[in-house]
């Protein structure tokens, strides 16, 4: 008989969208016609920006026409858009060469696949609360898992631990869900580690964009040596919008060498193997991104979604409220009030005002007492949930 990935039985079943879900949809039905605000997603909801909608007609028009009709893409990417990714690297101050640049569907689907890179033996640490894919991709190839807390008691930026060392290291920045960033000296601490450890880090830059901090790295190649331990993660959904359109890219420098294996080459050889590239209308509407026009309109969106988050903590510091993240991230990782826990207090919020959050143990139980709002509704929506919320918690 054909014997299954036997790693899928030790996966827990994933309850969190699907539990916010029924509860929704519970309080709908006995409470028909009333409005909920959906402070919980991580989903954005303003549309593409023209330069990328323009430059996607023009590829479209492009496919239709006998002399600029383009097949199969290379798997490793357009030499356009590997090329502007490389400038756009260089214009904060980082030397990426355009083959060290992997175009993806987004990140999701390579922080999946670029585990194909590494041994089942390698054992990987996983800061948590943490976003899901770090830990299930893991479980599902059989890896064993270092859970590392991050919380209150360490600014939920964790430092290296030299009891917990692994192979495999995730540092997620501006990270999901707390919304806490690593500085400088902190991802230097890591990169060190990692050198004298041998290990690899994935650095997820997904939200890289909303960083406003300057003495904040946006790239972990920022910091001496990580060429030479680190695999970069990025992603146009919340940069550009592209979450429903799916665009990114991963980087992977020369220099990164185990055991004299080259990982560089390993992905190009994975890559021509088991990709057949990324569309070319998506990886031209995503190089208008590149330009400054392009760069000029997202970052009008993400200015958006900033104000957003500004109004909401306004109210959260009027009120003394204990939060984190919201400056260099879209979310904001705020404690319960009183000893509730995140289940209960999502609760209360639905029951009472009609507000979603996203309970923080969903992310691992080190978000226990925690709940997630985010800044991509729409600004009156996100002004009426602050003013519910500011209202709900005077009550405490
Ligand atoms: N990494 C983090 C930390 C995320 O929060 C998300 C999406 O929410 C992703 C990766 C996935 O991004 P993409 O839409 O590019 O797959």
């Amino acid at each position: 008989m054909t014997i299954p990935n036997m790693n899928y039985s030790d996966l827990k079943d994933s309850y969190l969208f699907h539990d916010i879900g029924e509860r929704v949809s519970r309080y709908q039905k006995e409470h028909p016609g009333i409005k909920i605000y959906r402070m919980g997603v991580g989903d954005v909801t303003l549309p593409l920006c023209d330069a990328v909608i323009k430059a996607m007609h023009d590829a479209v028009d492009e496919q239709a026409d006998i002399s600029t009709f383009h097949g199969y893409m290379p798997e490793c990417g357009l030499p356009s858009f590997r090329e502007k990714a490389s400038l756009h690297y260089a214009s904060r101050g980082t030397e990426i060469s355009p083959d060290e640049v992997f175009v993806s569907p987004g990140a999701s689907d390579d922080l999946g696949a670029i585990m194909d890179l590494f041994d089942s033996r390698n054992s990987v640490l996983v800061m948590e609360p943490a976003y899901p894919a770090y830990v299930d991709t893991n479980i599902m190839i059989g890896r064993r898992i270092v859970h590392m807390p991050a919380g209150e008691f360490n600014g939920f930026t964790p430092l290296p631990d030299p009891s917990l060392r692994t192979e495999l290291i995730y540092i997620c920045s501006p990270n999901n869900p707390t919304g806490a960033v690593f500085d400088r000296d902190q991802l230097k601490k890591w990169v060190d580690f990692a050198n004298e450890n041998g290990s690899v880090i994935i650095f997820d830059a997904a939200y890289e964009a909303y960083i406003e901090d300057p003495s904040v790295p946006h790239s972990i190649y920022e910091i001496d040596g990580a060429k030479d331990c680190a695999i970069e993660i990025c992603s146009f959904s919340k940069t550009a919008g592209f979450t429903g359109t799916r665009l990114g890219y991963t980087v992977i420098p020369k220099e990164l060498k185990r055991y004299g294996m080259d990982l560089n080459a390993m992905w190009v050889r994975n890559r021509t193997t088991k990709s057949n590239g990324v569309s070319y209308i998506i990886q031209k509407s995503g190089e208008a991104v590149f330009t400054e026009e392009g760069q000029r309109q997202i970052n009008e969106n993400i200015r958006y979604y900033k104000e957003n988050g500004r109004s909401f903590m306004k109210v959260l510091d009027d009120l003394g409220v204990r939060y984190y993240g919201g400056k260099n991230a879209p979310y904001i990782w705020m404690k319960c009030p009183g000893e509730l826990n995140s289940w209960d207090f999502f609760d209360l919020l639905l029951n009472e005002i009609q507000v979603i959050g996203t309970p923080g143990v969903g992310f691992g139980s080190c978000g226990e007492g925690f709940i997630r709002f985010s800044t991509f509704a729409n600004s009156s929506d996100t002004a009426e949930a602050a003013e519910r919320i500011s209202s709900l918690l005077r009550r405490f």
